[in-house]
């Protein structure tokens, strides 16, 4: 899908990243095969920019290769605060790492922060970066008592962090922290500009270009994509979820979330990142957009493909409305981002892949800081550097007890989709049924489809069996894609990929 400005984006719904931005400005990349880059990046979103910049600098020849176009991916539709705290918090990393491994953890966060506000300082990337004080608050006993281990687990780590005397939201609270030196920015002005100086290094970066096999042999590796093949001594796969089936498809789960952009009729607008502790959770946010004043409020979110989209954007909208008077809505978007079984992200060797395969993946809901610390690891993998997270953070680190039983949660509800989806049959409506705009998984003759009627009446019919796992897919009516509940694969309405981890588009059924 591809915005008026041609930025091509993963779903229906524009983000408010995407609109107004100008499209790409990557170079054409003609196909020499015969170059060995030190480095291919798979992927442009923070993550594979970041990294590929940092190796481009240090004197590495380097490429990205990306599917779709830069800022595709999940960076296109995050909600971009960056942060010294995290979902998982510093409590929680200690009782699964210990002491030493939260401390790591806020370590890390942090050098992600600083090394996008350096970035941003160093290549004069205009991205509207703003310091700001963030607020966490309670609404209720439990979550006082949560919001107290935040407390005593912050200060541990050395995170600035008080009890609020005032938190600027209208929803009343019992007590709330106050984190100062927070920060906000445009996540795709910022991706350009990571890219610009990528490009004025030498960098070079293919765009519509999936990368669907990796061969590799006498410490070679050989990428193909459609008509191009690119050769190369170390492979960074920022794919947010590497492709195919791999060990993270069990250590990592999809979740989608969603964000409106609101106008409010005050002109009042909290200056501040303000999070409530609900589950699912709300952050509030402001921003300016194209002239306007903008509250961005965010959160409602669900494991990919187990809950209906739209109703979470009207469940989204009616707590907006319940606190705020809003004049109208003038951006509502949803992206997917991955849980980790025991809280942390995994970044480097990938697991069962050659030798110099890396990877990074898992940050749930804070990948700008932990995109731009992965970044920062891969890189000094590859360069032969060592790297203080690198051992923390390793994809084959042993699982801590503390993280089975969520990890046996994730796998369960896996492991049902598996069997039931290919067992039971969930919808028996026919064809016909199906409304202008809107898909279904009918049974035809016996057979299963991913069908969506276009506006003109017209079916696109599908295999519904996911490439990736063979799970059987959801229709998502808001983003008008088809999604697989077991690893968050997505499709578009004629089957072409948009997420990972699959690489192969289902399969079009014609009459
Ligand atoms: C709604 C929402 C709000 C969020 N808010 C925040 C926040 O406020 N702060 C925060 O820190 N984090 C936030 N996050 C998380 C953060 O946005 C992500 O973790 C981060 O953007 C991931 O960046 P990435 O570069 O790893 O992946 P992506 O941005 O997803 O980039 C991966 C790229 O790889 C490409 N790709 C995939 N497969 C292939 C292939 N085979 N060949 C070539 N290219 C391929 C894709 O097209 C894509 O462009 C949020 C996430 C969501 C969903």
């Amino acid at each position: 899908m591809t915005t008026a400005n041609n930025i091509q984006r993963d779903g229906e719904n524009e983000s408010a990243w995407q609109a107004g931005l100008n499209a790409s400005i990557s170079k054409v990349y003609d196909n020499k095969a015969d170059i060995l880059y030190d480095c291919l990046i798979v992927g442009g979103g923070i993550t594979g920019l970041t990294a590929a910049l940092l190796l481009q600098n240090a004197g590495k020849k380097t490429i990205i290769a990306e599917a779709h176009s830069v800022g595709f991916g999940t960076t296109g539709g995050t909600s971009a605060h960056i942060n010294t705290f995290a979902d998982t918090t510093y409590k929680q990393a200690e009782s699964a790492f210990g002491e030493e491994g939260a401390q790591l953890f806020a370590d890390a966060i942090n050098e992600g922060f600083a090394l996008i506000k350096s970035n941003i300082d160093d290549y004069r990337i205009d991205c509207d970066y703003e310091s700001k004080p963030g607020y966490i608050y309670a609404e209720d006993e439990k979550q006082d008592q949560q919001l107290d281990e935040i407390y005593e687990g912050s200060l541990k780590v050395g995170i600035a962090v008080q009890y609020a005397e005032q938190v600027p939201t209208p929803v009343p609270y019992t007590r709330a922290l106050q984190f100062d030196g927070q920060a906000q920015f445009h996540p795709l002005k910022y991706l350009q500009g990571l890219q610009k100086a990528y490009l004025a290094a030498g960098g070079i970066i293919m765009e519509n270009t999936k990368i669907e096999k990796l061969d590799s042999g006498d410490g070679i590796h050989v990428a193909e994509a459609a008509g191009v093949s690119v050769r190369a001594k170390k492979v960074i796969y920022a794919t947010h979820m590497p492709p195919n089936i791999n060990v993270f498809n069990f250590e990592c789960a999809p979740y989608r979330s969603y964000v409106m952009a609101v106008k409010l009729k005050s002109g009042k607008y909290p200056d501040a990142l303000i999070y409530d502790m609900q589950d699912p959770y709300h952050y509030v946010r402001t921003h300016t957009i194209e002239g306007q004043q903008l509250l961005l409020v965010g959160g409602l979110d669900h494991k990919t493909a187990h809950e209906d989209p739209e109703k979470a954007f009207a469940d989204l909208e009616k707590y907006i409305r319940k606190y705020y008077q809003v004049s109208s809505v003038k951006y509502q978007w949803s992206s997917q981002y991955y849980i980790p079984v025991d809280g942390l992200p995994y970044v480097g060797q990938m697991p069962f892949a050659a030798d110099g395969v890396y990877c990074a993946t898992g940050y749930n809901g804070n990948g700008m800081m932990l995109g731009s610390v992965s970044a920062k690891i891969l890189s000094d993998l590859v360069l032969g550097k060592a790297n203080a997270y690198a051992d923390l953070f390793s994809p084959s680190r042993l699982k801590p007890i503390d993280g089975f039983s969520e990890f046996v949660k994730e796998n369960a509800d896996v492991a049902y989709h598996f069997v039931a989806d290919r067992i039971n049959i969930h919808e028996t409506d026919s064809l016909q049924r199906i409304k202008p705009g809107t898909g279904k998984v009918v049974e035809v003759d016996g057979e299963k489809i991913a069908a969506y009627r276009d506006e003109d009446g017209v079916i696109h019919a599908l295999s519904p069996v996911c490439t990736h796992a063979k799970c059987i897919v959801n229709w998502n009516s808001s983003e008008k894609t088809w999604d697989c509940p077991c690893h968050g694969a997505r499709y578009d309405i004629d089957g072409t990929v948009l997420t990972g981890p699959a690489t192969k588009g289902l399969p079009k059924i014609t009459g």
